[in-house]
């Protein structure tokens, strides 16, 4: 048997299970103009039709897994799942892109220094909760004591590397500062309110909080205004203590192994309660989500991982089902919205973002072009296929300064980094944040806090 065979009777092993969502492709090409890399190169193989038809070349042994056009056009795919929202077929590309990376990691482990180090990363730190808690701490004090601002400043890192670079304008796009402005205000003092009359009486029931590791590592602001919006809304929240990373990084990358080891821990810490799990970061909750499929071929865990991925809700999801009160006004910037892909098409939550927003009274909101459009941020992509992100980037930045925004809302700890880093490169004024930062300022205004 030849190499190319013996790598393609893996893939089909892989596949095996998945093979009706190969077959299921029509080949129709609705899925094309919905993907970002198909629009950005024009080559059939960047599309998800071209990807599912070397996925399908894999599986019948007619090209190698390691070729470099599979590597390559795999590679390259975002992973947004846009394609899956338009395909009328069904076809679940995502699970076919997973299982396809799982192929070529286990194919090739050792494909050059970048993938090395992140199966390094991945395996050793985002696995081990300690380290990985070390290694955000260390980007808190290169990010909170300006160390990061201060190098962006100079050319030093983009002579380093265009990645570096970059690498340090995503750490310092989480920074605190990128609300500060309104959250400045809001100390200093109130502006005259009309408490408004609620959209619907909140029902509230305790909840569960998924804090996602990035989030809590960089953004721990965020969980704290959603923690405080649920409480205002009559929900209990609880954090299991338990919780781990919820393995997106590791499935994206193929590693769906470390993906199934924290999944299994996070199944464990959140089984104690028939409650909902309340996330607010979108690839987070897309992942969470996924636990049912992830999991389907483990007996100890296959119906645990089902029941677990039907309790979990994004905090826009949770409130639009629970009723939630409105807010006060909190100014007049213009503001726009951005969703994130995986909050969109993982877990469909359409416009249950949007409607926090909706709740803020005399908001000066500006739709955004093309909002439905991945950012380029995509997990590591960013850092992995620099040259097709900053492409995919610069098209989201265009349609941000046509609609004028000072203030971007977006549901995703990764695009929030991603398009506040295009900013900062690109000299933008732009302040990005979550929606729930902006209902809870809200709130504030409105004196629901009072008494703190
Ligand atoms: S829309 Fe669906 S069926 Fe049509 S080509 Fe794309 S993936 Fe295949
Ligand atoms: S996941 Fe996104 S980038 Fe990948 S094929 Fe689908 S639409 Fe294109």
């Amino acid at each position: 048997m030849s190499m190319a065979s013996v790598q393609s009777s893996t893939l089909a092993n892989i596949l095996s299970a998945e093979e009706q969502k190969i077959l299921a492709c029509v080949h129709c090409g609705l899925c094309l103009e919905a993907c970002p890399t198909y629009v950005a190169t024009g080559d059939e193989n960047d599309g998800p039709r071209g990807r599912i038809y070397l996925m399908r070349a894999v599986e019948e042994g007619r090209l190698a897994v390691s070729s470099t056009s599979f590597e390559t056009h795999i590679d390259r795919c975002l992973g947004c799942r846009a394609c899956e929202s338009v395909c009328p077929a069904g076809v679940e590309y995502g699970q076919l892109l997973e299982a396809a990376r799982a192929e070529i990691m286990q194919a090739r482990p050792k494909r050059g220094v970048a993938y090395s180090l992140l199966r390094f990363v991945l395996r050793h730190v985002w696995l081990n909760p300690k380290r990985l808690k070390a290694t955000f701490a260390i980007a808190r004090l290169v990010r909170d004591f300006g160390v990061a601002r201060l190098l962006l400043k100079t050319k030093l890192p983009h002579e380093i590397s265009p990645q570096f670079e970059f690498g340090l304008a995503l750490l310092e796009g989480s920074a605190v500062d990128t609300v500060k402005g309104r959250c400045e205000r809001q100390k200093t003092g109130r502006m005259p309110v009309d408490r408004p009359q609620d959209a619907g009486a909140p029902t509230g029931a305790p909840v569960l909080l998924f804090k996602g590791c990035v989030t809590d590592g960089l953004f721990q602001r965020v969980n704290e205004a959603t923690t405080r919006v649920l409480e205002v809304n009559g929900c209990a929240v609880q954090a299991p203590s338990g919780q781990v990373c919820c393995g997106a990084l590791h499935a994206h990358a193929g590693d769906l192994e470390g993906a199934r080891a924290l999944a299994r821990q996070n199944v464990a810490a959140f089984e104690d309660a028939d409650t909902k799990i309340i996330t607010n970061a979108g690839g987070c909750g897309a992942m969470l989500v996924s636990y049912s499929h992830l999991l389907a071929d483990d007996e100890a865990y296959a119906d645990r991982a089902k029941e677990f991925s039907a309790r979990v809700q994004d905090i826009g999801q949770h409130l639009r089902s629970a009723g939630f009160r409105n807010g006060a006004s909190i100014g007049f910037e213009r503001t726009t919205y951005d969703a994130s892909c995986h909050l969109l098409h993982g877990q469909h939550a359409a416009d249950a973002s949007l409607q926090m927003l909706w709740a803020i009274p005399d908001l000066n909101f500006a739709l955004l072009k093309d909002s439905e459009v991945c950012c380029g941020g995509a997990g590591v992509y960013n850092l992995m296929e620099p040259a097709l992100s900053e492409e995919v980037l610069s098209a989201k930045l265009e349609c941000i300064q046509q609609s004028g925004a000072e203030v971007l809302a977006t549901g995703n700890a990764g695009c929030h980094m991603q398009i506040a880093a295009g900013a900062r490169l690109n000299r933008m004024k732009l302040r990005v944040c979550h929606p729930v930062e902006l209902l809870d300022e809200s709130y504030r205004r409105a004196g629901y806090y009072d008494g703190e």
